[in-house]
């Protein structure tokens, strides 16, 4: 095994995470009163959707990854977010679902659903939706923003915020 380096922030030593910070629903979803979720929304582990009064109004929802790539550790800690979409896109990726060459296709424009902890408001936050394959999660790469997520996301992230995020997830 690797000698792993003694992280200068806090004096651990931080290894590649087992546990990735990962979001259930979209946080919207979760908004949703629990009585009324049977009626007003559909969710599996991949997508989501919230039914609004009218068919303008629904929300539409695909569960991605938000890679943020750790210099110490070579490879990238990946945050599991949900993605809100238009209702095109929607159907274009479930028909996408199980096609080889689904990467082929154009980057999709989508919002992210989840408030990410250690940052200022992170839903809402626009980019792009990148199908990687029909055995992995779609990938999402935020636009240039003036936000410490999209700093996180183009600089990398070091491995004692990497361990932050599993400590957040495992609460
Ligand atoms: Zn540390």
């Amino acid at each position: 095994m690797t000698e792993l380096a003694i992280c200068s922030s806090c004096g651990e030593q931080h290894s590649i995470s087992d546990i990735e910070l990962s979001f259930k629903r979209p946080d919207d979803f979760l908004l949703v009163p629990r009585e009324e979720r049977e009626q007003r929304t559909q969710a599996n582990n991949d997508l989501c959707a919230i039914w609004g009064d009218d068919d303008a109004s629904h929300r539409y929802f695909v569960r991605g990854l938000l890679p943020l790539s750790v210099e110490e550790w070579g490879e990238s800690y990946s945050v599991g977010v949900w993605l809100e979409v238009s209702r095109p896109t929607f159907d274009r990726i479930r028909q996408l679902w199980s096609e080889p060459d689904q990467t082929q296709e154009p980057a999709f424009p989508a919002t992210l659903a989840n408030a990410l902890p250690f940052h200022a408001s992170t839903s809402g936050l626009a980019g792009n939706l990148h199908l990687t394959g029909p055995d992995t999660r779609p990938e999402f790469q935020l636009h240039p923003a003036a936000h410490t997520l999209f700093l996180e996301q183009e600089h990398g992230i070091s491995a004692h915020r990497a361990s932050e995020y599993s400590e957040y997830a495992t609460g």
